[in-house]
């Protein structure tokens, strides 16, 4: 066998299932040891500061150098204690990683010696340079350097011994160049203009905060089969490699028993979980093979996300001495499900109401039925910007196919709720005759009775109604999901004001507030009713149904992205403030980067393959061919010969055809992306990668995995999908 396919399944097969991160006691006992949370907060800091603290994380007031140096010291303390020896302002470029520059607590004192010193500066504001991250142009001139802030909103934490401090980057002309601003920016829309709305029907309410729920799909593999594959190496997901004979059809993976090895990681990721204040909730394998999922309880939406982003990083280290590796690539195996963060997304008031929790009352309902039927709205209005917030190379491999999200828009919301949409819509609502009371109470008063029991879901449905929440599923596996919450909440923020006005238009031409709600909500049915869709989303005929209702769906990257410049989206985005011109330019700069760069390191390792191990590979196997055709030819002379070389004769031929394409289509692919490469505007060169150069990816793949079919299992370089889907 290939010795370096042998050497990794030799060393595959030595890798044992154990435990690293024990600990004795109940969760209850260590959670949170690894945060500074409130009850550390209370106990580290002054009243004075606790105080203010509080005040920045529920009102968003600012907090002065004095009391920052106070909080500092604080916070110090307490990481001290930890063992923390390092800090950091931990933020989140545009690249869906996260960012960290540590420094150490130490300066050196006078008297030679060191002391632990960190001031409320250094807490507050740092400045990473950090200008080789992508900025879309924003830090082109020096005043443009960046600099990250701290988000007291979401607690500081220990990773590796280090104090990790939340931060926003932003660019010192203000312009944000990450993805926490603007989504804090959003949420705060939001806050805005759901409370406008809920206190008309409670006044006491004076925040309202989204709740998000992400659940995290995610592929395991053994360490030495990963490292033995270039393409998993350098672009987290395979090139080439004919699917297994066995994959998901059996169904026998989903919800199965988790398999040991992968177990004790789990284990021991979830311990260190817990220390950092994470709820894990809920763990099962996922319905591919080697596929797992983890979602948390859900929390206040900037945190939920901090968590997240944090559990990646966790479950790389902790991977690590398992002898595993953790794919979090979209679609990292072809032929099998790909993975997505699946984003549950509600409102819930100060007063603790779940403003899309269908209520006991007529008039809990119509609340419910206005905030409900205004995210619908906003889908509707906004249905494309917001599938091509989840637009990207890894994503491009999994959506649209009969197993993840189609690219296309759509709400479900099940049966109950359809119904009782569509009575609204009938209602027959005039301003000069009021509501007949019993169909009003009728429709209305049906939702508590029926909601509780519907548990009809629709896998199908990129976004759909369970309950008490919405789930938008169409988010890629690997991303900072903000990247597509910032939008969705910057939508339904839009919304709301919107529907509040007309409410309070309609009050003021003489209806009564429920009819003057009703009326809007039916306005609001009639105008989205076209996003609505209960059927399979993965249908040929949703396709057509979908075009007859406008509905686009995503086919293309790099043409999705140009909905960022529409005119809409700008409207949208810099009405609300969230982002400015500049700033939605920039991030379609940086999103057409990343397209390239990534489709570039693809296009690259996949003509290494092709030119420096199949290739070779097969032309080993051919030769063999035809040394055992020489010999028989030998032995027994024509014609017998002919007739007994007839299959192996054909397959020489065969394989040189392979081999033949393989060549043409590397050197066409490599010229393709010359001639992409040439192009300076990102744009163009994205469209030009995405038409010119993404053909060949899968031309060449189609060779290569004809081969694999063909040649010498013995001979074969790569690990096979069956020995890294089916390893334990
Ligand atoms: P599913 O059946 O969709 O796979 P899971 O139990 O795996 O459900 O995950 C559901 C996620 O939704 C969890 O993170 C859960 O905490 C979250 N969730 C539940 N209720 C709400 C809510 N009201 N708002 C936001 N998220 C919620
Ligand atoms: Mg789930």
């Amino acid at each position: 066998m290939s010795s370096f396919r042998k050497r990794a399944l030799d060393e595959f097969s030595s890798h044992k299932s154990e435990r690293f991160h024990y600990e004795k006691q109940p969760v209850s006992q260590y959670f949170g040891q690894n945060v500074f949370d409130i009850e550390k907060m209370r106990r580290y800091l002054s009243s004075e500061a606790f105080g203010v603290v509080q005040q920045a994380i529920n009102e968003g007031v600012k907090i002065d150098r004095k009391i920052a140096d106070q909080i500092a010291s604080g916070m110090k303390a307490w990481a001290v204690e930890r063992g923390a020896t390092h800090y950091t302002h931990w933020f989140h470029p545009l690249t869906d990683a996260t960012a960290e520059k540590h420094e150490a607590f130490v300066d050196p004192s006078k008297n030679g010696g060191v002391f632990e010193n960190f001031k409320g500066d250094a807490l507050v504001q740092q400045e990473p340079d950090a200008s080789s991250f992508p900025n879309g142009g924003l830090r082109n001139t020096f005043e443009a350097r960046g600099y990250s802030a701290w988000d007291p909103t979401s607690p500081a934490f220990i990773i590796d011994d280090t104090l990790c401090i939340p931060s926003v980057f932003v660019a010192y002309t203000g312009e944000s160049l990450d993805m926490k601003a603007p989504h804090l920016k959003s949420l705060q829309q939001l806050d805005k203009a759901a409370v406008d709305l809920a206190r008309m029907f409670n006044p006491s309410i004076s925040s309202v905060n989204v709740m998000l729920g992400i659940e995290q799909e995610y592929f395991v593999v053994d360490e030495a089969l990963f490292r033995a594959r270039p393409d998993l190496m350098l672009c987290n997901r395979t090139l080439i490699g004919h699917t297994s004979a066995k994959d998901q059809q059996l169904e026998d993976h989903y919800f199965g028993a988790i398999p040991s090895r992968v177990m004790c990681f789990m284990k021991d990721f979830e311990t260190e979980a817990f220390k950092l204040g994470v709820v894990l909730k809920t763990r099962h394998n996922e319905v591919a093979p080697n596929q797992f999922e983890f979602a948390p309880y859900f929390a206040e939406a900037n945190l939920s996300i901090d968590h997240n982003l944090m559990m990646m990083i966790l479950m790389r280290k902790i991977a690590k001495k398992h002898k595993l590796k953790v794919i979090f690539h979209e679609k990292p195996f072809a032929g099998v499900n790909g993975s997505g963060k699946h984003c549950n997304w509600s409102m819930v008031t100060n007063t603790g109401v779940n403003l899309l929790s269908p209520g006991k009352t007529p008039v809990n309902n119509i609340q419910f039925l206005s905030f409900f039927i205004s995210v619908i709205r906003a889908v509707y209005e906004h249905n494309y910007l917001l599938m091509a917030s989840t637009a990207s190379l890894g994503n491009s491999y999994r959506l649209g196919g009969s197993e993840a999200p189609p690219a296309i828009m759509s709400v479900f919301v099940g049966k109950t709720l359809t119904e009782v949409i569509d009575s609204i819509e009938r209602m027959a609502i005039t301003d000069d005759s009021a509501l007949n009371e019993d169909v009003k109470l009728n429709i209305v008063n049906k939702i508590p009775e029926i909601l509780p029991d519907n548990t009809d879901r629709n896998r199908t449905s990129p976004f759909a109604f369970t309950g008490n929440r919405f789930e938008f599923r169409a988010v890629g596996s690997s991303v900072n999901v903000a990247s597509s919450m910032f939008v969705l909440n910057t939508a339904v923020a839009q919304q709301l004001t919107r529907f509040k006005s007309l409410v309070e238009k309609e009050m003021s031409q003489g209806l009564s507030k429920e009819e003057a709600f009703l009326k809007i909500i039916r306005q609001y049915i009639t105008e989205s009713k076209d996003i609505l869709f209960e059927g399979n989303g993965y249908s040929q005929e949703w396709h057509q149904e979908a075009s007859r209702r406008g509905l686009k769906g995503i086919s293309d990257v790099p043409e999705a992205f140009k909905v960022f410049l529409d005119k809409k989206t700008r409207d949208l985005m810099v009405e609300t403030q969230v982002l400015c011109e500049r700033e939605l330019e920039a991030r379609y700069e940086v999103l057409n980067e990343l397209f390239i760069k990534k489709l570039q390191i693809e296009a690259r390792v996949l003509g290494d393959l092709s030119i420096n191990h199949i290739i070779p590979t097969a032309i080993k196997f051919q030769n063999s061919l035809i040394q055992n055709v020489l010999g028989i030819k030998e032995i027994f002379g024509d014609p017998e010969f002919r007739q007994m070389s007839e299959r192996q004769i054909l397959s020489i031929r065969k394989i040189s055809g392979y081999i033949q394409s393989l060549r043409e289509d590397t050197h066409a692919l490599i010229q393709a992306r010359k001639i992409a490469n040439a192009i300076s505007s990102y744009p163009e060169r994205a469209q030009s990668y995405s038409a010119n150069v993404l053909p060949y990816m899968s031309k060449i793949r189609t060779t290569v995995d004809k081969l694999e079919m063909v040649v010498d299992d013995e001979l074969w370089p790569l690990p096979k999908y069956r020995e890294l889907l089916f390893w334990r």
